[in-house]
């Protein structure tokens, strides 16, 4: 095969400093080293946690001057002299493990998101909000040629996270699992995981807009928290015998609801945590969990395998989720709506405009 035109130059968005603002502009296009891939990067999904980089919510410092984004779908244009498991002209995702040890206890056990050696797309290493990014071979996610890159980007990492979360709930086929944040990006995801695997799902979020959206992916009951006097008794009397949801996923970007999900949580469920709204702590009544056998867990972004699984999910049609397309320039205006909890499923930002 012929090798790719790769431009000395390209569009990306770059954050400065912490807090923004973000610059869209020129910089150079990297040479990927040894064991990493150089990828065309035709689409990419704007996840939450970009923008809590932006913002430097968390304990973790980004790297300076960053490209964020982590959910860029795109073609392999050049790699390096190891690499020889992905070719040229490969359909690829860059997801947020960019690449790990692959030799500590964790990554031997396909635990790699635990690495404390990770990096991090759009974190600790440049991401996908430009033209080219470099992703290490060994973690770049195989795509399917026949699967549109569009469509397929908010699953490089909300689809991911989501499918891994309710694994890690234990929710089986025929019970109910509440979805808190249910009208963002990983929450539109996690109720069509949910219906593919025969799981129920009561959406958890605000607003008409994503009430109607929940109820076309598939949830049978909506609870508007804006609106709602009382959510755990809300949550509970919408599940048939009124004991509350087998799990529950919080993906939410907010401290409350990570409150008060052991409280409607049925006995022996279980909570898993998501979301990562700044400076939150988890917080449960001793008692009631206790003589209710509750259980509360983290849950990671995914494995490669589970990357796999949540890819051919997608490939076979069994998960449809909206998106709005833009271009790259646009990413302020979408941080701006996202801020203000105003997109209903996920922007994908087109890098060609
Ligand atoms: P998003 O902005 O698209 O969606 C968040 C949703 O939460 C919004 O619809 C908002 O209305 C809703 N919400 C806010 N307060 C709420 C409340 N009190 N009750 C119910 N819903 C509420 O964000 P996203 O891209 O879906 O990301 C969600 C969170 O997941 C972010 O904190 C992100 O950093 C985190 N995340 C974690 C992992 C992981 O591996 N653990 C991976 C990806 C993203
Ligand atoms: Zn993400």
């Amino acid at each position: 095969m012929s090798s790719p035109q790769i431009p000395e130059k390209q569009w990306a968005q770059v954050i400065e400093k912490t807090g923004g603002p973000l610059e869209y502009k020129q910089i150079p296009v990297q040479k990927p080293g040894p064991d990493e891939v150089l990828v065309n990067v035709k689409y990419t999904g704007v996840c939450h946690t970009d923008l809590h980089a932006l913002n430097g919510d968390w304990p973790l410092p980004t790297k300076l001057p960053l490209v964020g984004g982590h959910e860029g779908a795109g073609v392999v244009v050049a790699r390096g002299q190891l690499v020889s498991e992905v070719n040229v002209g490969d359909h690829v995702g860059i997801k947020w493990i960019n690449g790990t040890c692959l030799s500590c206890d964790f990554c031997m056990q396909s635990d790699e998101p635990l690495c404390a050696k990770a990096q991090l797309s759009g974190y600790t290493v440049d991401g996908s909000f430009q033209q080219y990014a470099i992703a290490k071979a060994a973690h770049v996610a195989r795509l399917d040629k026949n699967v549109p890159l569009d469509g397929v980007s908010p699953v490089l990492c909300a689809g991911i996270t989501v499918y891994k979360g309710i694994k890690e709930s234990g929710a089986r086929p025929g019970q109910t699992v509440a979805i808190v944040g249910a009208g963002g990006g990983l929450g539109s995801l996690a109720q069509q995981y949910c219906k593919a695997m025969g799981i129920r799902t009561i959406a958890i979020d605000a607003g008409d807009d994503k009430k109607k959206m929940c109820e076309e992916l598939g949830s049978y009951a909506f609870v508007d928290f804006s609106k709602s006097k009382n959510v755990v008794k809300d949550v509970q009397a919408a599940t048939e015998d009124g004991l509350g949801p087998h799990a529950v996923i919080l993906l939410a970007v907010s401290e409350k609801p990570f409150q008060q999900a052991a409280e409607y949580v049925r006995p022996r469920g279980t909570v898993i945590c998501i979301g990562l709204p700044a400076g939150a702590s988890l917080k449960a009544p001793v008692f009631e969990s206790v003589i209710r056998m509750i259980t509360i867990k983290g849950s990671y972004v995914g494995n490669r395998r589970d990357t796999a699984e949540a890819l051919d999910f997608y490939a076979k049609g069994l998960i449809k989720a909206p998106f709005k397309v833009v271009g790259l320039s646009e990413l302020p205006k979408v941080f701006e709506m996202m801020e203000k909890g105003q997109i209903a499923g996920r922007y994908v930002l087109d890098t060609s405009k």
